[in-house]
């Protein structure tokens, strides 16, 4: 057993990490899935999307061949609405309220759809909001992630000077560094922040951090109003005994070296065990897969019932060959040499309803193990918790504390996104960013 990287042909990475959902090739093909929309009154698709986008809407809108006003209305009120028809997880949102899953019928494909007008308009370049005259007051934002960037635009548009401090030297967070290359690659997303940071009015500065070469006061003193966008942390820790082993790594981190340095420079093991059952643990198993490992098991403490990612996502990784071991908990990684050789599991049951509001796993006392060369833990993201109290922002655990005018402890504060909700979709972090700028244009007071 080994980890080692270049195991594929350049065809094979390509084809493995190529588009999970293919777009329409003609206007036609989109015309025919928008023509089956029932336009429903009240419509469940827009009430289940955290924008509210105007689905029937930018559908109908199809129909008639109006793709500008469609992505007009799509980008009104999702910014992002390029990359969320990528990443979304519709069979829960839009898709999944659709009504034509009532009668049993296929949903409109309403992403696929929401992609056809968004990429028209990258494409071509249209240029569909206009920013007002500058009005004289500066916002400052941390974090080039979907809450900055759509709290950035949402203010440019009022005619704020919006500067942005990013920490990494490209735009989109975990757009750009996170999310699986076979949804979303990292071309489209530079592309995606580009065509947003065109409305102009907005600067990022990059490779610019928050309590290292930027201070709070600093962006108070220069700012009318600061909004904190930066996200959740690294990966929460197994604190188990053989995690510093070589071959134990950070789900986040290995997503990152995927998106950054190119398929074949990542290792990879023969084979490798995934920690966790979130959209994270899924991206983690199946690119492992697709990098050429040759076994993948997931790990989980719970049963399929209580797993936090989307029955389609699962499917994903089971159609990828990754086996999934349930009621399982790591509790001992052997080495041998310093390296991975071993993952031992407590064998769990369920118990009582927790503070989720999901039953709780339970140790039975029995315990197996896998032979193993590498452990991707995937168990959540921490967040930034020795930053938020250097500044003495209220938090609960690390996430930021904010009241319903999206304001924190600090006068002039805002956050939003990640960073407060602990890590949920690009979507609701976009929305969180609308509701950021909006308050800080009452804040300073714009409108
Ligand atoms: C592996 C993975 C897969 C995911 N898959 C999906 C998916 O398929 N679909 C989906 O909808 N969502 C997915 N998500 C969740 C989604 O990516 C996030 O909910 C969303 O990106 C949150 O946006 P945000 O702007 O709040 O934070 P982020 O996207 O994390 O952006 C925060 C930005 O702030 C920057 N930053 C951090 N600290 C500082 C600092 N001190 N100073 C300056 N800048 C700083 C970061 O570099 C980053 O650019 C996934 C998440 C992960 C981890």
């Amino acid at each position: 057993m080994a980890i080692i990287n270049n195991r594929l042909t350049t065809a094979q990475y390509e084809a493995n990490f190529a588009d999970i959902h293919p777009p329409y090739e003609s206007i036609t093909a989109a015309k025919v899935d928008a023509h089956r929309c029932l336009f429903c009154y009240d419509a469940p698709c827009t009430k289940s999307c955290p924008t509210s986008i105007d689905v029937p809407k930018f559908i109908k809108q199809i129909t008639t061949e109006n793709i500008k006003g469609s992505a007009h209305t799509i980008f009104s009120s999702n910014i992002m609405g390029a990359g969320c028809s990528q990443v979304c997880p519709v069979e829960k949102l839009c898709e999944g309220a659709c009504v034509y899953n009532l009668l049993e019928e296929k949903a409109i494909p309403i992403a696929k759809l929401q992609r056809y007008s968004t990429e028209k308009a990258m494409e071509n370049n249209w240029q569909l909001f206009k920013r007002k005259p500058s009005v004289g007051r500066r916002v400052a934002i941390v974090g080039a992630g979907p809450a900055g960037l759509s709290c950035a635009h949402t203010l440019s548009k009022e005619g704020i000077d919006v500067t942005i401090y990013e920490k990494e030297s490209k735009g989109g967070g975990l757009m750009t560094y996170g999310i699986a290359a076979y949804k979303v690659t990292p071309r489209f997303c530079e592309e995606e922040v580009d065509y947003i940071l065109s409305i102009g009015g907005i600067e990022v500065k990059y490779n610019q951090e928050l309590g290292k070469t930027i201070s709070l006061a600093e962006l108070k003193r220069n700012f009318d109003a600061v909004y904190l966008g930066m996200g959740v942390g690294v990966a929460r820790q197994l604190d188990i005994p053989g995690e510093k082993l070589e071959g134990v790594v950070d789900a986040i981190q290995f997503i990152y070296d995927i998106r950054t340095k190119g398929y074949p420079s990542v290792s990879v093991g023969d084979k490798v065990a995934v920690i966790g059952m979130g959209m994270t643990a899924i991206d983690a198993a199946t690119q492992a897969k697709r990098l050429g490992a040759q076994e993948v098991t997931m790990i989980y403490r719970r049963t399929r019932e209580e797993m936090s990612c989307t029955q389609h996502e699962l499917d994903i990784a089971m159609l990828d060959g990754c086996e999934v071991i349930w009621l399982a908990a790591p509790k001992k990684v052997k080495g041998s040499n310093g390296k991975v050789k071993q993952l031992v599991c407590s064998i769990m049951k369920l118990g009582e309803p927790d503070a989720s509001g999901r039953r709780a796993p339970v140790d039975t006392g029995e315990t197996f193990s896998l032979d193993v060369d590498m452990v991707i833990k995937a168990a959540g993201q921490v967040p930034f918790e020795k930053l938020v109290k250097k500044y003495k922002l209220d938090n609960k655990n690390g996430k930021l504390v904010i009241d319903k005018n999206c304001a924190t402890n600090i006068k002039g504060v805002f956050a939003g996104g990640d960073a407060v909700n602990g890590g949920k979709e690009v979507v609701d972090a976009v929305q969180a960013g609308k509701d950021g700028a909006k308050a800080i244009l009452s804040y300073i007071r714009v409108k």
